[in-house]
């Protein structure tokens, strides 16, 4: 049997931002235990907010420099098909990059062996003692002190989970096409409680949606339909779909040792699908609480994420509301049309979603003297 201070449970953005930050502050005794092969395909539309280029950054990892990431100011928002407003992060309040979720894998992979940190690839976790310590793969027994649930939204983590809690599902597929310019295109009215995307960033067109998981639609389908009216031929075999989660674990920590981060503590933004950021950064955290011997640490730092995607799914029962669609893209966003491009990039980029920040958000605009 091997034991280990730390194991970590997968090795996408947090199983790897946990290692590498515990390694960075003197725990060495630790490995990440992967059911794939790096590297290895997970699918994601690649594009980072400013906070997730920061955390990078932390990890000794340049999404520029290293990964040849570039920056998206140029976003095009359309309803039921019809362009209705055109944004080019003239506010200034933040740059999304993209790349592929590909060399972001492949660059955590390689920092995390620049630090010898071992990760057991092609073992997938098969059962899981929480009172003994003890985890078992196909062929090995192994031992933990602290053990760290990273295995996304259909790992073994799952089962710890409320079954009947809501998902949300994301299809996409990629188009080989040369983009002059970088654009995202945002398209509401495809599905019912989320929105699709063109992202037209280099030398592949990525086209996707995300939608509340409901059983009763062909999502499969439903993204060839969008593809074919905005002129793009994809097949059923380079169409990929996951789960992505709606809802925040009822419990983050068990038995004191054991943590969830990333997707499999549920820590994804409900409304925007964004994750990677908050994948690399609950690693973080969990890192620090394991370092300090402190489950509260954890608790404190994740706290105003929870309270955010709280504030995140009130906004999309209304947001998603074909009435309110209805009014804020064909008659809103025609009266105010800066206005609409000054809050989504002040309140939507930036995950704020709460009454409190709308208001700040409509203060700021009047000062900022922008007319519409
Ligand atoms: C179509 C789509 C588009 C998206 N686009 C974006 C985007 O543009 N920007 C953004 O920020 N977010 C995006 N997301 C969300 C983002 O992909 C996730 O939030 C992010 O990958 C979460 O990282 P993670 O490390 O928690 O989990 P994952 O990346 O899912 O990694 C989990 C790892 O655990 C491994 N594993 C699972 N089970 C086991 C087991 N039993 N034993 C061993 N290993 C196991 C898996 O193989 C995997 O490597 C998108 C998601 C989807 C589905």
């Amino acid at each position: 049997m091997q034991k280990y201070e730390v194991i970590i449970i997968g090795a996408g953005p947090a199983g790897l931002s946990t290692a590498i930050h515990l390694k960075n502050n003197g725990i060495k005794d630790l490995c990440v235990i992967e059911r794939s092969c790096f590297p290895r395909v997970k699918p994601c539309a690649g594009l980072l907010p400013k906070k997730a280029y920061e955390e990078l950054q932390e990890l000794g990892i340049d999404a520029f420099d290293d990964l040849k990431y570039i920056s998206i100011n140029n976003y095009q928002v359309y309803y039921k098909y019809k362009l209705k407003l055109k944004m080019n992060n003239i506010f200034g309040f933040t740059t999304n990059l993209s790349g592929t979720r590909l060399d972001l894998d492949m660059a955590l992979y390689n920092k995390a062996k620049e630090l010898k940190i071992s990760i057991i690839e092609n073992s997938k976790i098969e059962n899981v003692d929480l009172n003994s310590n003890l985890i078992k793969t196909l062929s090995e027994e192994y031992q933990y002190n602290y053990l760290v649930f990273a295995d996304g939204m259909s790992g073994y983590s799952a089962r710890f989970k409320n079954k009947a809690t809501k998902k949300n599902i994301c299809f996409e597929a990629y188009v080989k096409e040369k983009s002059e310019s970088p654009l995202v295109e945002l398209h509401f009215g495809i599905t019912n409680n989320g929105y699709a995307w063109i992202g037209k960033t280099g030398t592949n067109v990525n086209i996707g949606f995300s939608d509340i998981y409901d059983k009763n639609i062909n999502y499969k389908e439903l993204l060839k339909n969008f593809a074919k009216i905005k002129g793009y031929k994809i097949n059923d075999k380079d169409i990929k779909g996951a789960f992505t989660p709606y809802e925040v674990n009822n419990s983050i920590i068990l038995n004191n040792n054991v943590y969830f981060v990333g997707d499999a503590a549920g820590i994804t933004d409900p409304l925007s699908i964004e994750g990677i950021y908050y994948a690399l950064a609950t690693g973080k955290y969990c890192a620090m609480s394991i370092k300090n011997k402190d489950n509260n640490l954890y608790l404190k730092k994740v706290k105003p994420f929870i309270k955010r995607f709280n504030n995140a799914k009130k906004v999309m029962n209304k947001f998603y509301k074909q009435s309110f669609q209805w009014l804020i893209w064909n008659i809103v966003s025609k009266i105010f049309p800066r206005f609409i491009a000054y809050g989504f990039e002040y309140l939507m980029l930036e995950n704020k979603y709460d009454y409190n920040e709308i208001f700040k958000c409509f203060k700021s605009y009047i000062k900022s003297n922008k007319k519409d």
